[in-house]
């Protein structure tokens, strides 16, 4: 999962995007309006993180130009302590949810990982793909109601392809969602990760197609 934190306060931006890297997201960052509005607009995002008050573009003038273009990705708004103004015209703006500060961060996560599933029709955070079952909270899995020894970016490969059920995931998609953009985004250790992933969960549930790319499958409902 990709996210942008736009926060200009760089102490908060910096809890947010380490607590966020802990939970395995990959974090950009935008610490003005105007960078946040650019990278809306030029980047996919699985969710972005929004302070409303932002210098050069306040927040909700971003948050306004990016739903009247159609950037539909989740936002969480964050807003100032016993501004109730703020709240309403966030949520109006085309805000998902917020979290006033000074916020708690599982609260910060918890209310992120709500908007991401609701925004992929996800109702549970426990996602099931025959006999292989996702705890998206506590990032961890099962198979056949075993525990699943996976890494951290095996995972987050998991989690991303759980989020998109029912369609194939292009691999330059998945590449830029599961690694960070400073690191190794080759075609290579991607088809490694795969390959690693299929010897632990069996080789039916991660479907390649052809051209498309990757997706979960239930083989139950195949049949
Ligand atoms: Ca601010």
């Amino acid at each position: 999962m990709r996210v942008l934190i736009a926060e200009d306060e760089e102490a908060i931006a910096r809890d947010i995007g380490h607590s966020l890297t802990q939970a395995g997201y990959v974090v950009d960052y935008a610490l003005d309006g105007e960078e946040a509005d650019f990278l809306g607009f030029t980047e996919d995002y699985d969710a972005v993180i929004l302070d409303l008050g932002l210098p050069k573009m306040d927040g909700l003038t971003v948050l306004r130009n990016w739903r009247r273009e159609g950037r539909a990705f989740p936002v969480l708004v964050l807003t100032a302590r016993g501004s109730w103004q703020e709240r309403v015209e966030g949520i109006d703006a085309g805000g998902d949810d917020y979290v006033v500060k000074p916020f708690e961060m599982e609260e910060v996560l918890a209310r992120l990982r709500a908007i991401i599933r609701r925004s992929r029709g996800l109702s549970s955070t426990i996602v099931t793909f025959g006999p292989l079952v996702l705890d998206t909270r506590a990032a961890r899995a099962t198979l056949d109601g075993r525990p699943l020894s996976l890494t951290p970016m095996e995972f987050r490969l998991l989690n991303y392809l759980a989020h998109n059920p029912g369609r194939a995931v292009p691999r330059t998609e998945l590449m830029e969602h599961i690694y960070e953009a400073d690191s190794e985004r080759t075609s290579n250790t991607l088809d490694v990760l795969i390959g690693r992933l299929r010897r632990k969960i069996g080789p039916g549930l991660i479907e390649t197609r052809r051209g498309h790319g990757y997706m979960l499958t239930s083989p139950e409902e195949d049949a």
